[in-house]
């Protein structure tokens, strides 16, 4: 495949980029006359950026759409939780793989080659949402990497929690890749880790936990799970999603826990769309932004993606399936320079996710995406539709005219 006459971010001129197989393997300053090789793909990008595609690494795809049909009557965490576990019986796992497969085609559209999306695993619903989100990653096999991350419910430790522990098992066994839950909302935090950290390693698999999703800046249960991966040597990879309460402390505790996590190796995943959603609603005067401390995590050496989290449910009414929309958040609500947002919803969230960097250079995977910016800043700024999507090498999605041969 040969695509012509793209521009490249920070770099003057224009360039053809050339992919065979699945990586990129020339890139040369652009020459109307450059023969196509034989069979090749031409296509032409009329100067549009060429960029690395972007991931989503924090999705809810099995609740995704469901705004008219269930209502978040308080408009916070629990209002959603609550309003999902009320209405179980309204959702299939039919209607579930009709909705998720609804959202990663809209997100394919707009660049995304990677989603790691959770999947409630409670005793209510039980492995449906598992079941539905496995059908969906085959059915998109060619579209985008999907990860599937058995979100467990509460309590897990002690007899209390043997039911959740085993569904856990139930679900990586079935075929989902990662393990999850929520410890802040389990009444024995620090029992959640130490159970889910036990079960990854018996499953060995990785670990991606909702940590810390409120605003109390007595409540962190971040800090012990950092020391805890170091203290038990655990060696699979560990996401802590959301971290809003490590927003609220400190100068000097923000730097200490970072530290921390950053010596466990710990991915953060930044999630703006929801928590300034759900977040702060009983605080009436400089209420507080509902977002982790990236600013103090990134000092400390910390990887920092931003993900999106619901789309357009209880959690969430709102949302595009854009990724472009969660970095332009994280550059008005955490302060991030546009080429750093939008390398946590591209590189930094493939990194997280354990897939190799996609940046348009030569060597790199071919998971790609042409828009009709000039620059990053402006792409994020417009989040014009892009005009072509390629994953491995393929292409997932276009606007552009058929390739010439
Ligand atoms: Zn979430």
């Amino acid at each position: 495949m040969l695509i012509r006459n793209c521009s490249l971010e920070g770099k003057t001129g224009r360039f053809n980029v050339r992919i065979s197989g699945d990586k990129i393997t020339e890139i040369t300053q652009f020459s109307a006359s450059l023969e196509a090789k034989k069979s090749e793909e031409v296509f032409e990008a009329d100067g549009a950026l060429l960029t690395s595609a972007l991931a989503e690494p924090h999705a809810h795809l099995d609740k995704a759409f469901l705004s008219e049909r269930i209502a978040n009557p308080t408009g916070d965490l629990m209002g959603a939780i609550n309003a999902m576990e009320a209405n179980r019986h309204l959702i299939t796992v039919a209607d579930t793989i009709e909705r998720a497969e609804r959202a990663v085609r809209l997100m394919a559209s707009n660049g995304v080659t990677a989603i790691r999306t959770h999947a409630d695993v409670t005793e209510w619903n039980s492995l449906d949402a598992v079941e539905a989100l496995l059908e969906v990653r085959n059915r998109t096999k060619d579209l985008v990497d999907l990860q599937i991350c058995a979100l467990l419910g509460w309590p897990l430790s002690g007899n209390e929690g043997k039911a959740n522990i085993q569904l856990g098992r139930r679900a990586i066994k079935m075929g989902a890749n990662i393990l999850g839950g929520c410890p802040h909302l389990d009444v024995d935090p620090i029992g959640a880790n130490i159970a889910l950290l036990e079960l990854a390693g018996e499953l060995d698999c990785n670990l991606d936990l909702h940590t810390d999703e409120h605003t109390d800046v007595n409540r962190l249960s971040l800090e012990d799970l950092a020391e805890r991966v170091v203290a038990t040597g655990f060696s699979n990879s560990v996401t802590a999603s959301h971290c809003v309460s490590l927003g609220m402390q400190s100068h000097d505790t923000q730097q200490r826990v970072s530290e921390k996590v950053a010596h466990a190796k710990i991915g953060v995943v930044a999630l703006p769309h929801t928590n300034l959603f759900l977040q702060g609603r009983d605080t009436h005067s400089a209420p507080p932004r509902g977002l982790t401390a990236i600013a103090a995590l990134r000092r400390a050496g910390v990887r920092v993606a931003v993900g999106a989290d619901n789309l357009q449910d209880p959690f969430n009414p709102i949302g595009r399936g854009d990724p472009l929309e969660s970095a332009g958040l994280a550059i008005l609500t955490a302060h991030q320079l546009p080429e750093d947002a939008f390398l946590s919803v591209s590189s930094v969230a493939r990194d997280i996710m354990g897939l190799a960097d996609a940046a348009p250079k030569v060597g790199s995977i071919a998971d790609l995406m042409l828009t009709p910016s000039a620059t990053i800043r402006e792409a994020i700024a417009s989040a014009p539709p892009r005009t072509l999507v390629i994953r491995h090498g393929h292409v997932t999605f276009s606007r552009l005219a058929q390739p010439k041969r």
